[in-house]
């Protein structure tokens, strides 16, 4: 579990936190876990996300468990910086979806004395790495790797294998979608997908 160094950061200067997994994983949950902290401690918070992202309801920030916190949708990463100007602690969730500005505004909101945590998936279906996360888990100072349980065999898990042949990057919802899954179960899905006979032209 992470422990937060510092709560109150902003009185010493900004960090980047990212906490980065597979789905199920409980991303959002740690996210939101912090961000509940930052209440408590009366700070300033406020989470925002990519539009993309409609699975539940438009403002909300929904974790698997269902707790709620309040969310901002934001056309695009530049956008937070305007909206979370009084903000102490920022929260970014699903931040896969941003483009590559999202590494340019985090390092903005931290230099100018901001708690920035970054909630995202790592990997996408292909186990390929995510938008702006390899850059973002460099410019952070912590990095959080959470996992799932390997839907095959009980390990850690840390792909999201998508069940259906879809080659689009992103589809979103979750359960009948994708299954999280090790690195050797993921490895031999995608192996004897490989070798199913293709029906229609490759
Ligand atoms: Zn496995």
């Amino acid at each position: 579990m992470f422990l937060e160094n510092n709560l109150s950061s902003s009185k010493l200067g900004g960090c980047i936190e990212v906490v980065t997994g597979s789905m199920f994983s409980g991303k959002t949950e740690e996210l939101i876990r912090r961000i509940r902290r930052a209440e408590i401690a009366k700070q300033n918070v406020g989470i925002y996300k990519p539009k993309i992202d409609k699975r539940y309801s438009e403002n909300d920030v929904v974790s698997h468990d269902s707790k709620i916190v309040s969310a901002i949708p934001v056309q695009s990463a530049k956008d937070i910086i305007e909206l979370a100007k009084d903000n102490e602690v920022v929260g970014i969730d699903e931040a896969q979806f941003f483009d590559d500005d999202l590494v340019d505004v985090c390092n903005y909101l931290a230099n100018n004395g901001k708690r920035v945590i970054v909630a995202a998936l790592d990997m996408d279906f292909a186990g390929k790495p995510f938008g702006p996360l390899p850059q973002l888990m460099s410019i952070a100072e912590y990095v959080t790797k959470v996992h799932a349980i390997c839907m095959q065999c009980g390990n850690l898990a840390n792909y999201s294998h998508r069940l259906s042949d879809a080659q689009k990057l992103v589809i979103l919802g979750e359960k009948d979608v994708y299954e999280p899954l090790c690195r050797s179960c993921f490895t031999k899905a995608i192996d004897d997908k490989n070798k199913e006979p293709k029906l229609f032209n490759q």
